[in-house]
């Protein structure tokens, strides 16, 4: 085996290398993983144009799936994997220390976990550097949150784990989606796709998924996993459209759409009473909704918002992925090598993004 990793460094907004990083030695308490593949998700575009504050340089890739190959008696025990399991390794690195990780809540608070402290965030400088997904190794630290993944599946059906992540998180962890339930989800991208997978898995129906014109892909796809009505709703008139096709007012409202914030305004004008809005797609640094707050009040809407994912949405997920009951590996559509990351990134950019892509080690 070699001892060096190839690794993709961003230096700056929209420029990526391809670097070789020594790889580092392993203790007690850590482990070193041979990448099989990283999801890409729209937060690696925003990544990749250099959006606000960020700094350079950074490995990216925040979705790494991959073999471990080298990992101390002690990190085996805590993870309960061993050389040669497959794994999905959690975005975050967590203290398990601070008082928001001791009460097992997302979002830890030490100063030395901030924002950085995720993989595909971290600079190459920080030692040992292997701190991102678009690399052909990663390095686990002992904060690392690492998840074992079968090996019967397929790279790109496995490489789904942390899109699926997101969508068990809001249907079910904080959507509280259960049989029966009538159920609106803004925006048919990847994460939406998911999110549906999440509620027929809980039994939720009827089922409506948005999206526009161009989301044709994907909203045919929408009914194939078993959405009750797909909607094209670039027409605007978003909230009539849903009620209509649902036959009455959705109980949970998922607003995975990125950027815009009508969708928000959508969503109160939809829900039912005393029904739920989580809103799950970021709209970027410094834009506002205008908030009708009577309706909110009259409705007694509740409203929550998301970060990241609890690990156990992350179990079912990989769980869900096991049971082959949906077709993951055609979610799985796209796949780019290493040196052909800059072109998986900017896929997603286009105006026929693909259902999934992925960078695949080797591909
Ligand atoms: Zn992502
Ligand atoms: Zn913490």
């Amino acid at each position: 085996m070699t001892d060096m990793a190839t690794a993709v460094v961003q230096t700056a907004p929209e420029t990526y290398e391809l670097r070789e990083l020594p790889l580092p030695e392993i203790g007690f308490d850590d482990a070193l993983l041979e990448l099989e593949a990283c999801g890409i998700c729209g937060t690696d575009v925003e990544v990749f144009e250099g959006g606000p504050n960020r700094s350079y340089p950074i490995v990216p890739g925040h979705e790494p799936l991959g073999r471990i190959i080298r990992i101390g008696d002690g990190a085996s025990a805590k993870w309960a994997v061993k050389e040669g399991d497959r794994v999905a390794v959690h975005s975050t690195l967590t203290c398990g220390r601070c008082r928001t990780c001791r009460a097992g809540l997302r979002g830890c608070t030490a100063p030395e976990f901030s924002d950085s402290a995720i993989y595909g965030f971290r600079s190459p400088d920080v030692s040992p550097g292997l701190w991102g997904g678009f690399a052909t190794h990663l390095y686990l630290a002992p904060e690392a949150m690492v998840l074992p993944v079968s090996l019967d599946l397929s790279v790109g059906a496995a490489s789904l784990f942390n899109v699926m992540s997101n969508g068990v998180d809001w249907a079910i962890e904080l959507g509280g989606v259960r049989a029966g339930m009538s159920v609106a989800i803004l925006g048919p991208g990847p994460r939406g796709l998911a999110t549906l997978i999440a509620c027929k898995a809980a039994g939720a129906g009827p089922i409506a998924v948005t999206g526009l014109t161009r989301d044709g892909e994907r909203l045919a796809m929408a009914r194939e996993l078993g959405a009750d009505a797909t909607l094209d709703v670039s027409g605007g008139n978003v909230a009539g459209a849903v009620v209509d096709a649902l036959g009455r007012a959705p109980q949970l409202v998922i607003d995975t759409t990125p950027g815009s914030v009508d969708s928000v305004v959508d969503a109160i004008a939809m829900v039912a009473q005393k029904g739920m809005i989580v809103l799950a797609g970021l709209k970027g640094p410094g834009r506002t909704a205008p908030v009708p707050v009577d309706q909110i009040a009259a409705k007694q809407v509740t409203i929550r918002g998301v970060v990241s994912r609890a690990l156990s949405s992350m179990q079912y997920a990989i769980e869900l992925i096991e049971s082959q009951r949906w077709p993951f590996d055609r979610l799985a559509s796209d796949a780019f090598g290493l040196a052909d990351a800059e072109q998986a990134v900017r896929s997603l950019m286009g105006d026929h993004p693909p259902l999934h892509a992925r960078i695949e080690i080797g591909a």
